[in-house]
């Protein structure tokens, strides 16, 4: 006898996490090659008698500090663990068992996850030239559909969706429908190309912008994102969190990494150099790679995503494959990339 698991379950995608292989490059994982912030490996070793406390359940602290960071009052703000968390909180406070969430695809792997665990129903929209195609997912929006997930830049392309093109999609979705603009590598964008949604489109009820401080903030392990909001829809989604999941550690050390301007500052612009020094030299190899805005590439290599990948973990380099699409690439310290540069170079597709 066996219990009784939802119908969903059966179609419900693991969550393909990068690979960690001892002493390899890892590029996997759209991580900050960096290690931690001076300023938060300092704060990390007073704070460690702490853990054996549960949290302040409601972030207090952390919450007031991103709202003045961003100049906008406390209740616009939940937070969760990492900004995935936060993602299925407000899924969870908008998505009816039916309900459709509308999303581009290829886009992060965690949407069509997120989705069917509350019950929804993923309506993916395939990208054109791998960017969002902002007119096809408009029409996507039926009077079925709840959400909107739309990640700018996207994951795993790199693309991006500009401020004309994102105005006009949102004069179009209804505004009962809430549209979450996920900005986890806003960091690594050009302000020119990519706009900043809480500056454009903060005053729209129905926008939620997420950001985290897994990236460019050098803590994905601590796992701390959140989301800028309308009060009520913040309030639904501090209602879903799960309780203390974000430890006390991590909002202590999310307060000091947001008071270190300048070092993340720094830090996205050696990414941002490193990335276009990359992206020029595949373009010299031969490859289409299209415009990346965020702290990876993106190798649309189609069938020899996963014969490359092996070959680049055969030479010490972990990439991440998406069978038959392509391979994203982070981009790491100079030597990690020159190290995948090479890898590329000694590479022949088998046909
Ligand atoms: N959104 C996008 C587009 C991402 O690529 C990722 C990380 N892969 C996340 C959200 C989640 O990151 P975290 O939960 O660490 O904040």
């Amino acid at each position: 006898m066996s219990v009784h698991l939802r119908a969903a379950m059966s179609a419900l995608p693991n969550y393909v996490a990068g690979r960690k292989t001892p002493g390899a490059i890892v590029l996997a994982s759209n991580e900050s090659p960096y290690g931690l912030l001076p300023s938060v490996a300092a704060t990390i070793a007073g704070l460690t008698a702490g853990v054996s406390r549960y949290p302040d359940m409601s972030a207090t602290r952390l919450i007031d500090a991103i709202a003045a960071h961003h100049d906008v009052s406390p209740d616009r703000i939940a937070v969760g663990a990492g900004s995935v968390e936060v993602v299925g909180q407000i899924a969870a406070a908008v998505v009816d068992a039916g309900d459709e969430v509308v999303f581009g695809w290829r886009a992060f792997e965690a949407y069509p996850i997120i989705t069917v665990v509350v019950g929804g129903t993923p309506v993916k929209v395939p990208l054109r030239r791998h960017v969002h195609d902002l007119g096809a997912m408009a029409d996507a929006v039926t009077d079925k559909t709840r959400l909107v997930l739309l990640c700018n830049p996207n994951n795993p392309t790199g693309t991006v969706v500009g401020a004309a093109g994102l105005t006009a999609f949102l004069d179009e979705v209804p505004d009962d429908v809430v549209v979450v603009i996920d900005e986890a590598y806003h960091e690594y964008a050009d302000p020119a190309l990519v706009p900043d949604a809480l500056e454009l489109f903060g005053d729209r009820p129905n926008v939620v912008i997420t950001r985290t401080f897994s990236k460019a903030y050098s803590l994905a392990g601590l796992r701390v994102g959140y989301c800028v909001g309308e009060p009520e829809l913040v309030a639904a989604a501090r209602k879903t969190q799960v309780p203390f999941s974000v430890s006390g550690l991590a909002q202590d050390c999310a307060i000091v990494a947001l008071a270190d301007t300048a070092e993340v500052e720094r830090r996205a612009a050696l990414t941002v150099a490193e990335r276009d020094r990359v992206v020029k030299l595949l373009a010299v190899a031969g490859l289409d790679v299209p415009p990346s805005q965020a702290n990876f590439v993106w190798l649309p290599i189609g069938a020899d995503a996963a014969p490359f990948a092996q070959h680049c973990e055969a030479g010490g380099v972990l990439v991440r494959p998406f069978p038959d699409e392509g391979v994203r690439v982070t981009i790491g310290l100079p030597e990690e990339n020159d190290a995948f540069l090479a890898l590329l170079s000694t590479w022949s597709p088998v046909r």
